[in-house]
């Protein structure tokens, strides 16, 4: 009898981790099964990726045609960079277990009149993040990457300057950091603002490592 305490704790424990990865497995397929948007010129496609157990939270802003395409955030260019400031390899990078991303958008948006991605929809985060964030209990950092993710999350700020956001990045620790979204019309805003490179990377990469440890 003395022993019987624990198992049934244990198989309490174990019931519930099943109950929680099935309810997740559920949100997620309601989230996959998605077609609230009706005017997404690919049709609806959403990417998103994380379990349950991972440690760092991306929000991103909403998929390019690549990830549209392969089904998988990040995977290009703008990828490429945000894994370089991140200190992160692909394989840890898209390590579900791990790492959750999740955009503001979870489908294409389509593009502007003159080429450029449109807004993230604005129907797909109030819908879908205060249930899947739910899930994400053992995140210990979270990123937002982008000016859609940081103004969503930090709306008290939504008057600022991106740039003055950027640059006050501490006031949002420990918990969170603000990014720039990593495409290539950043790259004269990263030359600009070298603190960047030399004060808030190496924060992150070792925040990063303390997090995913
Ligand atoms: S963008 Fe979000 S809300 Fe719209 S169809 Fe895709 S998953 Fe649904």
């Amino acid at each position: 009898m003395i022993g019987a305490k624990p198992a049934h704790r244990l198989e309490r424990m174990q019931l519930r981790s099943v109950e929680t990865c099935s309810a997740f497995d559920q949100l997620i397929a309601k989230v996959r099964a998605c077609s609230r948007c009706t005017e997404l010129p690919l049709g609806p496609r959403p990417v998103l990726r994380g379990q349950p157990s991972a440690r760092l939270l991306i929000i991103s802003q909403a998929p390019g045609t690549r990830a549209h395409e392969t089904g998988l955030s990040f995977n290009d260019k703008s990828g490429d960079r945000l894994r370089l400031w991140l200190g992160l390899d692909r394989a840890t990078f898209y390590d579900e277990a791990r790492v959750a991303i999740m955009p503001i958008g979870f489908c294409y948006p389509g593009r502007d009149l003159r080429g450029g991605d449109l807004p993230p929809r604005p129907e797909c985060a109030p819908l879908w993040h205060p249930l899947l964030r739910r899930h994400f209990a053992a995140v210990g950092l979270t990123l937002l990457v982008g000016s859609y993710a940081i103004r969503h999350y930090r709306p008290e700020r939504r008057r600022q300057s991106l740039s003055k956001i950027l640059a006050g990045w501490r006031e949002f620790l420990p918990d969170i950091f603000a990014l720039p979204h990593p495409s290539w019309r950043t790259t004269h805003w990263e030359r600009t603002n070298p603190w960047f490179a030399v004060e808030l990377l190496p924060e992150l990469r070792a925040r990063i490592a303390a997090a995913l440890q």
